[in-house]
């Protein structure tokens, strides 16, 4: 993907959903359950094989962001209400997770 595509913008955007928007000026609302449970983390996918280990319905579905934290120049890691802050979502993978799982805002 192009290496200059970036989040200007992380925030919620819902009571149950989370606003990114990209320096192309593209912005998708992804529900925050959805991105929990694409947790990238060592935690909940399993490093050898690529699969998710954590179960859907391990999720409260009310589950919400309590920070949002810059990670060099590559990636965000969020965390969350349910004390879960290991996971550190590429921007190309996170880039995949708005157009695989959101809603095209603009
Ligand atoms: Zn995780």
């Amino acid at each position: 993907m192009n290496p200059n595509l970036i989040p200007t913008r992380i925030d919620k955007h819902s009571p149950t959903e989370m606003l990114l928007t990209w320096s192309d000026g593209a912005s998708y609302a992804v529900p925050f359950v959805d991105l929990r449970f694409f947790c990238p983390c060592a935690g909940c996918v399993d490093e050898h094989t690529g699969e998710r280990t954590i179960l859907r319905s391990s999720i409260a579905p009310e589950v919400r962001p309590v920070g949002v934290q810059l990670v060099g120049r590559y990636g965000v890691q969020i965390s969350w209400d349910d004390g879960h802050a290991t996971g550190m979502f590429h921007f190309d993978r996170l880039r995949e997770l708005c157009t695989k799982l959101g809603r095209k805002l603009t």
